[in-house]
């Protein structure tokens, strides 16, 4: 192959083109008609009431920690396996940030480990939980839920890897990522690696109407345009006209622009396709690798696995890493546990603490996945990794 193979790369179609041309030759480049536009067609394919656009999936995780009410010495628990930002989020609030250990099984967060570090310290000792959909594999939120309440925490998903994805819970009831029936919050990312790119670009979703118009204040600095929601006049104060607007708090201009929602819609018409793609993708990966020494994790039939990534694990991770590039393939590692950060381990934090984060990180590789990898070019991938382990 004489183009390198990336582990993700974007899909832009004439389409999506011409939706952000539209766009340009029109009086709106943000806040204009398809961000509303955007947001309905997203909360109807995820399955919740209300959504957010926002510039970034970071900064929807910072909004929704600020909505959530994190402050100084707020403690919220995490998984290390996960983008650094789901656990800034907390750090811009000024919150603390707990991890607790993944299940080898799955890589997720450990319900098990999480409940061993609630019951550890008094009830109202933390006060959230942030599980993240990693990879793609939906987190058992049913279950998340019932531990919440238990402990009376709110449930924050990261997404940002599995939109369309589901899992099913013990009344046989399925439940898409995000789709505000469990989880108070959910937030998704836009970036073009993601399944639908925007370039930069975020959203939130949820079925909380006093969450959901807190949302919209704090995106746009704080402020309020909506009469219902200002404060009474003060004595001697000019009569209020059409221009009147409050800042209610200190809140972000944290907005995406109208290019952006364009693009992100028209991508999002295509958004069932591609994730078939993605899926058939690792049928035939986990059908290669069945059987050698690679490793691979195979959810069960009643999840909807999302495949933003295909996370293989294997003994000689840095070696297959390397011949891997000698052979054009652009395989990643997902990811560095973020406790073992530089900007987390001043916080105490240190190898160890996590086995099973750590033992995943030191094996995992994710493979190309992406919708418009070619046939051929898996078969490259697959091939070149059996010839390294000797399959
Ligand atoms: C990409 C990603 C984010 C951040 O999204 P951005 O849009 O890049 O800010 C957060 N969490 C996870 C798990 C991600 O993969």
């Amino acid at each position: 192959m004489n183009q390198p193979i990336p582990y993700g790369r974007q899909h832009i179609t004439d389409e999506d083109i011409a939706a952000v041309a539209d766009v340009l030759r029109g009086p709106f480049l943000t806040q204009g008609p398809h961000i509303g536009a955007f947001e309905s067609a997203f909360a109807k394919y995820i399955g919740c009431h209300y959504a957010v656009a926002v510039a970034n999936g970071t900064a929807a995780l910072h909004l929704c920690c600020m909505a959530l009410g994190v402050t100084e010495g707020t403690r919220v628990i995490t998984t290390p396996i996960t983008f650094s930002a789901s656990a800034n989020c907390v750090r811009y609030c000024g919150g603390e940030v707990f991890f607790a250990d993944v299940d080898p099984a799955t890589a997720l967060l450990d319900i098990h480990a999480v409940r061993a570090l609630l019951e550890q310290h008094p009830k109202g000792y933390f006060s959230g939980i942030i599980p993240v959909d990693f990879a793609g594999y939906p987190v058992d939120m049913a279950a998340f839920r019932e531990l919440a309440d238990e402990y009376d925490l709110w449930l924050l998903e990261d997404s940002c890897h599995s939109p369309g994805g589901s899992f099913t819970d013990s009344q046989g009831v399925a439940h898409r990522c995000g789709d505000g029936s469990l989880a108070d919050l959910a937030i998704f990312s836009f970036h073009p690696v993601k399944h639908i790119a925007a370039g930069e670009g975020g959203m939130i979703t949820s079925n909380d109407e006093a969450l959901y118009k807190h949302l919209l204040r704090l995106r746009t600095h704080g402020i309020t345009n909506k009469p219902a929601e200002f404060t009474e006049p003060y004595p001697g104060e000019p009569e209020r006209g059409g221009w009147y607007m409050e800042l209610q708090e200190l809140g972000y201009n944290y907005r995406l622009t109208d290019m952006q929602a364009a693009l992100g819609n028209s991508q999002l018409t295509r958004v069932d396709a591609m994730l078939a793609r993605r899926q058939e993708i690792a049928r035939r990966y986990d059908d290669a690798f069945a059987g050698t020494a690679v490793d691979i994790i195979v959810p069960p039939t009643d999840v909807v696995h999302a495949y933003h990534l295909y996370v293989i694990q294997i003994d000689d991770r840095k070696g297959l890493y390397d011949f891997l590039r000698t052979r054009n393939i652009m395989a990643q590692v997902h990811y560095i546990p973020v406790h073992l950060m530089p900007y987390y381990q001043q916080f105490g934090w240190k190898p160890g603490d996590f086995p099973n984060a750590e033992r995943y990180y030191a094996r995992c590789l994710s493979l190309p996945m992406f919708p418009t990898l070619t046939d051929d070019e898996q078969a490259y991938v697959i091939e070149s990794v059996k010839e390294f382990v000797g399959a």
